[in-house]
Parts: C-alpha cells; structure tokens; sequence
C-alpha cells in the first residue's frame, strides 16, 4: 500500500486542480492520497468526482495555526486534519475567518512590496487565484511572471520571507483550539512538518506533549522538510505521547519541486487514522458507488 497523506491543489497554493491532482496521484501508484489544501474544503467534492477506480481520497485540509510560548512570539504551525464533517459550525465559521484573514494580509503584502517599486497588482493575483484560498505562493508567482525572481523559491528565500521588511503576518488559530474544532467535528488532529527547522522557528516537546493533552492524534514524521534527526526525534515523542506517525510528501504541483508520494504512511498507521476519522467517510470503493 501506497499512501500519501498531505497533498494541495490549486485551490488552495497547488497548480492542479482536484481532479488532476487524484490523476497525478493514480499515475504515481498511489493507493491512498489525502487532499489537505489550506484553510478549505472546497476542493473535496471535485476530487471525489474525479477519482480513479483503485485510488481511496482521504478528505482533509491543512488548518494555519499559531503555538502561543510563555515569553516569546507566537510560532507558526500546521494542522492537519481528516475526516471531520465540514459542515460542522464552528469549525467552518474559523476556516471562513482565516480565509478572509489570507485576503486581507496578502493585499497588505502586495501593497508594500508595490509601494516598494515592484511590479505586482493584487487584483491580478486574486485573479489568479480562481477563488481559490490565497497565499504566498500566488504573491510568489506573479513576482516570477513579473521577472523580479527568477522562482517561486528564490522569492521566498527573500522578498517573501518572514525576515523581509515587506512580510506580514496573519492572525492564526490557536493550535489548541484548532485541535479542539477538528476534534468536535469528528476529525483526527496530526501536527505537521512540526520540526521543520529549515521553515522557521519550531516549537519545543512541551508545546507537543500540550497538543497531546489538548486531544492531538497524531505527528507527521516523514516529510521532505525533516532531517533523519528531526524524523527520529518525533517518532520517539510519537511513541513516548501515544500519537500515531504519518508520511506525506505536501506535494503542491510545481509550486514546489517534491513530488507526490515522496514520503509514504505506514498502513498500520493509516488505518488507525480511519479508525479515528468519525466525522465524514474516505472516498473510495468503484466510481460513482456510495462506498
Ligand atoms: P502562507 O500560507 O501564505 O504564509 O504561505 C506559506 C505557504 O507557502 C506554505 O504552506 C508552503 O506551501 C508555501 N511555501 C513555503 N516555502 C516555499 C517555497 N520555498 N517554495 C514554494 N512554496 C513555499
Ligand atoms: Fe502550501
Ligand atoms: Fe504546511
Ligand atoms: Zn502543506
């Protein structure tokens, strides 16, 4: 079994669409491919219609999250999140605040990065966007089409970077609360790329063991932005704390250079996952049957 639990499409920063993401994933000999687009839903249903016979999709989204520390900023983090009902109120009501949050802060970006001579309009952005949830990406793309970088990595290597004097910030869930939201809505709560040192700053096994004590489920062990070290290190805590281990590639079209499949899920873990997910089913048994 071949199972990758973190994937985005183009509605949220991927360059696929749903339908030609679960394709890429098929044609990839995927047996399982979770869609986590940030902060949405939306791409759900279309997957699901698209699906190849063989391929189970696993509803998802990737929550954008803050970790509050005692006495220092607040650190960003990612929550991933199955098999939650998408309906459920409150949880939808925070995935439309962060939404809106996205639209404000990226027109803030744009508006500074303009207001510093580069050649970038928002309202083009949003247009490329196509509806979608926007995020750095996009900024990162019409910088590229503009020819001030020459990639999507080059731009948040430095104008897009949280060091940048044109960076901002946006107003993230709590994790705790995230974690709680997914809970109440039936879903399993796993931690993503929570050491990616390469990203950023990262939290500490404290901060882990309060997601655990919050109703976490599991961490994301394998992923291209962990060292072996950074892997070793949560799968211990993953043991040590009674969370499940996932493995995902967070493949995201050429928006970036990894791609789907590059990290697998064990099945043993995967099928706890599902035993969790209590809020809405996987996609899967023959296209266009109800399985
Ligand atoms: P935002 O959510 O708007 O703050 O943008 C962060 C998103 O940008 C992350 O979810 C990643 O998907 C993406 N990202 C971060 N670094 C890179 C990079 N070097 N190249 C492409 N995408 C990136
Ligand atoms: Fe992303
Ligand atoms: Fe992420
Ligand atoms: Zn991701």
């Amino acid at each position: 079994m071949r199972i990758d639990l973190h994937t985005h499409s183009a509605v949220s920063d991927g360059t696929e669409s749903p339908a030609a993401l679960v394709a890429t994933a098929a044609a990839a000999g995927l047996d399982v491919v979770a869609l986590t687009d940030h902060d949405t839903t939306d791409g759900w249903a279309a997957a699901e219609a698209a699906r190849p016979a063989g391929l189970t999709v696993v509803p998802g989204l990737e929550l954008s999250c803050r970790w509050f520390p005692a006495d220092e900023p607040p650190v960003s983090v990612h929550l991933l999140a199955y098999l939650f009902d998408p309906a459920h109120p409150a949880l939808s009501a925070e995935l439309a605040r962060l939404r809106a949050e996205r639209l404000g802060r990226g027109e803030r970006i744009v508006t500074a990065l303009a207001a510093a001579g580069y050649p970038v309009v928002w309202e083009r952005i949003v247009e490329a966007s196509a509806g979608g949830v926007v995020g750095r990406p996009h900024v990162a793309r019409a910088l590229v089409e503009a020819g001030v970088v020459e990639s999507v990595d080059q731009a948040f290597a430095d104008l897009l970077s949280h060091r940048s004097p044109h960076y901002v910030a946006k107003a993230d869930t709590d994790v705790l609360e995230g974690i709680r939201l997914v809970r109440e809505a039936g879903g399993v709560p796993v931690f993503a790329h929570g050491l990616a040192t390469k990203r950023g700053r990262v939290v500490d096994d404290a901060a882990i063991a309060a997601m655990a004590g919050a109703g976490l489920l599991g961490l994301e062990v394998d992923h291209p932005d962990h060292s072996p070290a950074e892997r070793d290190h949560l799968r211990g805590l993953a043991g040590e704390l009674g969370l499940l281990t996932t493995g995902s590639s967070d493949h995201h079209g050429a928006n970036k250079t990894t791609p789907i499949g590059a990290c697998l899920t064990d099945p043993g873990q995967y099928d706890a996952l599902l035993a969790a997910g209590t809020g809405t089913a996987p996609f899967t048994g023959p296209v266009g049957v109800p399985g």
